[in-house]
């Protein structure tokens, strides 16, 4: 059996030319990879949005559970979920990584396939991005800019007292998946690993099946755990949701959950000046989740602190509750209140019968 073709066979300019060979020039693209700098041109009267996120070997992710080509589709869309989170639509990626010397290429080529069906799926191009060498694991750095009309654009800080807390979609399956791979269980290779790097996703990814099943459908045991761990490795990320939310001008604030409902609204609270209350029982929960057996599973600490989980948190005036149920029935997508702004500066959580749930965990944070 031949020696599998390492990063030294074809060096960094050989390395680049097969992690972009997929890459296709889209939307605003006037000069893509290949030059000094790309060059991209806005909308009409589009404001540009950027943020960045890094993926860090044994911080962020493992090799052992995460296999390349869910990691590269997860290393984009949690980059698109932070331009979703503002009503944005993505656009343009730079895609930079640090890679120790022995690893294999095919891992590669995999991860590689793996960012650029996720890039497919949302109109994003990669325009460019490094490569360097490095000797303490995989690092990914992602880069992502996206547009929208200005007042379209929706921040953290807009929330007002009375306004009603939302989520979309289900809370704390990422966090249970975690657990699960924590606790030894054995993640099933992705169904769709094997397609090649331009394959078209859906062009509105928020209905892939892995994470649009509906509450009712029965999941239990491996195939719920499947589910849950999915949601960990291969998140989807709320772009069309976010877009419909921000152009509808019927919110006043949103964040997506990255770390946890309670650590995430917490952060639209800081920057409204306000405070909330987050009801617990109120929290949406998927089959998979309450049909779980595993420790963490019950009570639902994890839908309230774990992160991960890549939905929209958002705050608009309960007048708005009908008009926005309409929106996300368009888009497919369930939506939740789980709670009220309060003017308190204070964020609570409650249980069902109103007494104080004191949760262990207020989300994670890097530096505690
Ligand atoms: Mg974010």
């Amino acid at each position: 059996m031949p020696e599998l073709e390492q990063l030294q066979d074809v060096g960094e300019f050989g390395l680049i030319s097969r992690l972009t060979a997929g890459a296709s020039p889209g939307c605003g693209v006037v000069t893509g990879i290949g030059d000094d700098a790309a060059v991209t041109t806005l909308a009409p009267g589009m404001q540009l949005l950027t943020s960045t996120d890094m993926l860090l070997e044994d911080v962020h992710f493992r090799r052992s559970w995460h296999d390349p080509y869910r990691l590269g589709r997860k290393s984009l869309a949690v980059n698109i979920s932070d331009i979703a989170a503002m009503g944005g639509i993505p656009r343009w990626a730079l895609l930079s990584l640090a890679i120790p010397a022995d690893m294999p290429l095919d891992y590669l080529d995999r991860f590689s396939a793996g960012f650029l069906s996720m890039a497919a799926g949302h109109g994003v191009s990669l325009i460019g991005g490094d490569t360097c060498s490095s000797r303490a694991g995989l690092a990914i750095s992602v880069t992502i800019m996206g547009e929208q009309l200005p007042a379209h654009i929706l921040r953290r800080s807009g929330a007002l007292p009375g306004d009603e807390i939302w989520v979309t979609g289900t809370l704390g399956d990422a966090a249970l998946g975690l657990k699960l791979l924590e606790g030894g269980f054995d993640s099933a290779q992705p169904p769709n690993a094997a397609q090649p790097p331009n394959a078209a996703q859906s062009p509105n990814a928020d209905h892939r099946p892995s994470t649009a099943l509906p509450p009712e459908c029965a999941l239990s045991g491996v195939e719920g755990n499947d589910f849950l761990i999915a949601r960990l490795l291969d998140p989807t990320p709320r772009a069309a949701v976010g877009q419909a939310l921000a152009t509808s001008g019927l919110l006043s604030a949103m964040i997506d959950v990255s770390d946890g409902v309670l650590s995430d609204f917490g952060h639209i609270a800081e920057q409204s000046g306000v405070g909330g209350i987050i009801q617990l029982d109120k929290l949406p929960l998927s089959a998979a989740f309450m049909a779980s057996t595993h420790p963490s599973a019950s009570p639902n600490y994890l839908a309230v602190s774990g992160g991960e989980d890549y939905e929209l948190c958002f705050t608009a005036p309960p007048a708005h509750r009908e008009k926005i149920c309409r929106v996300m029935k368009k888009c497919g997508v369930q939506a939740t209140p789980v709670g009220i702004v309060t003017s308190s500066r204070e964020v609570a959580v409650l249980n069902a019968d109103g007494s104080r749930h004191h949760t262990a965990n207020a989300g994670y944070n890097h530096f505690s």
